[in-house]
């Protein structure tokens, strides 16, 4: 399950330039911040592919990187920028919702949550629109690693409250791994997660 290759593809403006060669394809998003880059370095351990792109305001892109010559990490754009007009937030919506509602080759959204704070209406919003769309989806929860502060608390307790709000969305729970790119928690098993995924 291992990745020993990673070849940027394209980026794509529009959800029908994206490649049509067929091949599966996991969508990584999440909120800005959240730890994507952190965590797709991680996966591919090559700290000089920058796989993402960040800045928001500018033109949102849809970034295939293909894997083992075989599958696609695509990185979409982040959401939720503190500072970004609505304008922006909201052209996200369409931007994105169209890649999800009309891509076959679509197996599963990997949705990163960050588990050192609570749960966000942001995320909330965006796996629960993910459900009612049964759009295949897997919690990738970020930074697991991180120690409760002063109030806040721990990252299973962030996740079990996750959990809790959005189960009315989904029919089955979806499945969610524990991950933290500073100590490697969670990496091979979200890589044979994908890999038998891919085979079904
Ligand atoms: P992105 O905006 O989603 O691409 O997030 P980054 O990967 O740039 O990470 C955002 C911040 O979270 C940075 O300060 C990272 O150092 C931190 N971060 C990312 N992953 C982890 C993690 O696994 N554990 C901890 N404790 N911090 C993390």
């Amino acid at each position: 399950a291992q990745i020993k290759q990673v070849d940027f593809v394209k980026s794509s403006s529009r959800p029908r330039d994206c490649p049509k060669d067929g091949l599966p394809e996991f969508a990584i998003l999440g909120r800005s911040n959240v730890g994507k880059s952190s965590l797709i370095n991680a996966l591919v351990r090559k700290k000089e592919v920058a796989l993402t792109s960040k800045k928001p305001g500018k033109t949102q892109l849809i970034n295939h990187f293909l894997i083992n010559k075989s599958w696609y990490i695509v990185d979409l754009p982040g959401y939720g920028f503190a500072n970004a007009p609505e304008a922006a937030r909201m052209d996200w919506s369409s931007f994105t919702k169209g890649y999800f509602l009309n891509r076959e080759t679509l197996v599963a959204v990997l949705l990163l949550v960050d588990a050192s704070i609570p749960p966000q209406k942001i995320d909330l919003d965006c796996a629960n629109w993910l459900g009612r769309n049964n759009i295949p989806l897997t919690y990738v929860f970020t930074k697991c690693d991180k120690k409760k502060s002063g109030k806040g608390k721990r990252p299973d307790e962030n996740i079990k409250d996750f959990q809790e709000f959005i189960k009315k969305s989904y029919r089955e729970p979806p499945p969610w791994i524990m991950t933290s790119s500073f100590t490697g928690l969670g990496r091979d098993e979200l890589l044979l997660h994908m890999s038998q995924l891919r085979n079904y």
